[in-house]
Protein backbone atom coordinates (compact mmCIF):
# COMPACT_ATOMS: atom_id res chain seq x y z
CA UNK A 1 0.00 0.00 0.00
CA UNK A 2 1.19 2.83 -1.09
CA UNK A 3 4.54 4.81 -2.29
CA UNK A 4 8.07 2.70 -1.77
CA UNK A 5 9.08 4.56 1.72
CA UNK A 6 12.17 2.31 2.45
CA UNK A 7 13.74 2.99 -1.64
CA UNK A 8 13.80 0.16 -4.15
CA UNK A 9 16.61 -2.25 -2.29
CA UNK A 10 14.63 -3.65 0.58
CA UNK A 11 16.26 -5.79 3.36
CA UNK A 12 14.30 -8.42 5.11
CA UNK A 13 14.33 -5.37 7.80
CA UNK A 14 12.87 -3.60 5.50
CA UNK A 15 10.46 -5.57 5.08
CA UNK A 16 9.92 -6.52 8.84
CA UNK A 17 9.40 -2.55 9.27
CA UNK A 18 6.45 -2.07 6.66
CA UNK A 19 4.74 -4.72 8.63
CA UNK A 20 5.24 -3.01 11.70
CA UNK A 21 4.90 0.24 10.73
CA UNK A 22 1.21 -0.75 8.99
CA UNK A 23 0.38 -2.29 12.37
CA UNK A 24 1.52 0.20 14.82
CA UNK A 25 0.02 2.93 12.75
CA UNK A 26 -3.52 1.32 12.74
CA UNK A 27 -3.56 0.29 9.33
CA UNK A 28 -3.73 -3.34 9.60
CA UNK A 29 -5.10 -5.36 12.82
CA UNK A 30 -2.79 -7.16 15.28
CA UNK A 31 -3.36 -10.02 15.04
CA UNK A 32 -0.03 -12.55 15.41
CA UNK A 33 -2.05 -15.64 16.07
CA UNK A 34 -4.23 -16.00 12.77
CA UNK A 35 -2.33 -13.02 10.47
CA UNK A 36 -0.06 -13.14 7.50
CA UNK A 37 1.10 -10.05 6.81
CA UNK A 38 2.42 -9.96 2.80
CA UNK A 39 4.38 -7.27 1.50
CA UNK A 40 3.49 -7.00 -1.79
CA UNK A 41 6.06 -5.26 -4.33
CA UNK A 42 6.49 -2.77 -7.47
CA UNK A 43 8.30 -4.45 -10.36
CA UNK A 44 11.20 -1.52 -9.52
CA UNK A 45 11.70 -3.31 -5.73
CA UNK A 46 14.29 -5.75 -5.44
CA UNK A 47 14.75 -7.70 -2.21
CA UNK A 48 17.52 -9.88 -0.79
CA UNK A 49 17.49 -13.14 -3.14
CA UNK A 50 14.20 -12.35 -5.01
CA UNK A 51 14.87 -13.63 -8.38
CA UNK A 52 18.17 -15.44 -7.88
CA UNK A 53 17.33 -17.82 -5.46
CA UNK A 54 13.75 -17.55 -4.66
CA UNK A 55 10.27 -15.61 -5.96
CA UNK A 56 9.08 -15.08 -2.65
CA UNK A 57 9.20 -15.89 1.44
CA UNK A 58 7.43 -16.71 4.22
CA UNK A 59 8.97 -16.17 7.87
CA UNK A 60 8.01 -15.32 11.57
CA UNK A 61 9.74 -12.14 13.34
CA UNK A 62 9.32 -10.25 16.57
CA UNK A 63 8.28 -7.10 15.67
CA UNK A 64 8.80 -5.07 18.42
CA UNK A 65 10.70 -5.93 22.00
CA UNK A 66 8.32 -8.38 23.98
CA UNK A 67 6.30 -8.35 21.13
CA UNK A 68 4.56 -11.60 19.51
CA UNK A 69 5.87 -13.09 16.56
CA UNK A 70 4.17 -12.39 13.58
CA UNK A 71 3.72 -14.16 9.79
CA UNK A 72 5.37 -12.10 7.25
CA UNK A 73 5.91 -13.18 3.50
CA UNK A 74 7.45 -10.92 0.95
CA UNK A 75 5.95 -11.39 -2.70
CA UNK A 76 8.34 -9.63 -5.40
CA UNK A 77 6.77 -8.78 -8.39
CA UNK A 78 7.87 -11.62 -11.05
CA UNK A 79 8.15 -8.93 -13.41
CA UNK A 80 11.77 -8.74 -12.41
CA UNK A 81 12.33 -12.12 -13.56
CA UNK A 82 9.42 -13.75 -15.77
CA UNK A 83 11.80 -16.38 -16.75
CA UNK A 84 12.24 -17.50 -12.91
CA UNK A 85 9.15 -16.61 -11.42
CA UNK A 86 6.27 -16.67 -13.67
CA UNK A 87 4.65 -19.99 -14.88
CA UNK A 88 2.70 -18.61 -17.57
CA UNK A 89 4.17 -16.56 -21.32
CA UNK A 90 0.93 -15.49 -21.98
CA UNK A 91 -0.70 -13.32 -18.71
CA UNK A 92 -4.17 -14.32 -18.38
CA UNK A 93 -4.81 -11.32 -17.16
CA UNK A 94 -3.34 -9.01 -19.20
CA UNK A 95 -0.96 -7.91 -16.22
CA UNK A 96 2.23 -10.71 -15.86
CA UNK A 97 3.66 -9.35 -12.70
CA UNK A 98 0.26 -9.49 -10.96
CA UNK A 99 -0.54 -13.01 -12.34
CA UNK A 100 3.13 -14.37 -11.40
CA UNK A 101 2.44 -12.90 -7.91
CA UNK A 102 -0.97 -14.76 -7.62
CA UNK A 103 1.11 -17.77 -8.16
CA UNK A 104 3.79 -17.00 -5.31
CA UNK A 105 0.99 -15.71 -3.11
CA UNK A 106 -0.88 -18.60 -2.76
CA UNK A 107 2.34 -20.95 -2.37
CA UNK A 108 3.29 -18.86 0.54
CA UNK A 109 0.40 -18.70 2.08
CA UNK A 110 -0.18 -22.39 2.15
CA UNK A 111 3.30 -22.98 3.58
CA UNK A 112 2.37 -20.40 6.21
CA UNK A 113 -0.81 -22.07 7.15
CA UNK A 114 0.88 -25.46 7.38
CA UNK A 115 4.20 -24.37 8.89
CA UNK A 116 4.19 -21.15 10.04
CA UNK A 117 6.97 -21.22 12.53
CA UNK A 118 8.95 -22.74 9.28
CA UNK A 119 9.47 -26.45 11.97
CA UNK A 120 6.15 -28.36 11.08
CA UNK A 121 6.92 -29.36 7.41
CA UNK A 122 10.10 -29.96 5.80
CA UNK A 123 11.28 -33.39 3.77
CA UNK A 124 15.10 -34.11 3.98
CA UNK A 125 16.03 -31.54 0.87
CA UNK A 126 14.55 -28.85 3.22
CA UNK A 127 11.46 -28.68 1.05
CA UNK A 128 8.27 -27.73 2.34
CA UNK A 129 5.18 -29.14 1.46
CA UNK A 130 4.43 -25.92 -1.21
CA UNK A 131 7.92 -26.59 -3.23
CA UNK A 132 6.93 -30.05 -3.60
CA UNK A 133 4.16 -29.49 -6.05
CA UNK A 134 5.79 -26.11 -6.92
CA UNK A 135 5.03 -25.13 -10.67
CA UNK A 136 2.49 -27.76 -10.94
CA UNK A 137 -0.58 -26.94 -11.55
CA UNK A 138 -3.79 -28.43 -11.21
CA UNK A 139 -7.19 -28.39 -12.62
CA UNK A 140 -8.55 -25.02 -13.52
CA UNK A 141 -12.03 -23.81 -12.48
CA UNK A 142 -14.68 -21.34 -13.46
CA UNK A 143 -16.12 -18.78 -12.09
CA UNK A 144 -18.47 -16.35 -14.25
CA UNK A 145 -16.04 -15.36 -16.65
CA UNK A 146 -12.53 -15.62 -14.43
CA UNK A 147 -10.76 -18.98 -14.05
CA UNK A 148 -9.34 -19.97 -10.95
CA UNK A 149 -7.03 -22.67 -9.74
CA UNK A 150 -7.04 -23.09 -5.59
CA UNK A 151 -9.60 -23.40 -3.37
CA UNK A 152 -9.11 -22.08 0.31
CA UNK A 153 -11.88 -22.33 3.18
CA UNK A 154 -11.97 -19.91 6.08
CA UNK A 155 -10.84 -22.92 8.33
CA UNK A 156 -7.31 -22.94 6.21
CA UNK A 157 -7.86 -25.62 4.24
CA UNK A 158 -6.70 -26.09 0.51
CA UNK A 159 -7.46 -28.48 -2.64
ZN1 LIG B 1 8.19 -22.74 -0.74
Amino acid sequence: MGAPTRGTRLTDGDVRGIVEDAITSGRLPEDPDNGVYFVLASSNVSQGDFCTLNCGWHNHNQLWLFGPQFNISFIGNTERCPDGCQPQATSPNGNPGADGMANVIAHELEETATSPHLNAWYDDHNNENGDKCAWTFGSMYIARVSMYSIKASTIGRFS
